[in-house]
């Protein structure tokens, strides 16, 4: 079973990418280019996502 997988977010739309951590549980991340800092982030838009 793969670890990732990309993805729409259900609430904005955006295209963001599903990585599974280790602690078992989905984290959606938004692509480094669509970042301030150019890297993987979080996507929660502050807590909306
Ligand atoms: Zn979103």
């Amino acid at each position: 079973m793969a670890g990732k997988y990309p993805r729409s977010c259900i609430n904005c739309g955006a295209r963001i990418h599903m990585f599974l951590g280790h602690d078992g549980r989905w984290r959606a991340m938004d692509y480094p280019e669509n970042t301030v800092s150019g890297r993987w982030e979080i996507h929660n838009k502050g807590g909306v996502c």
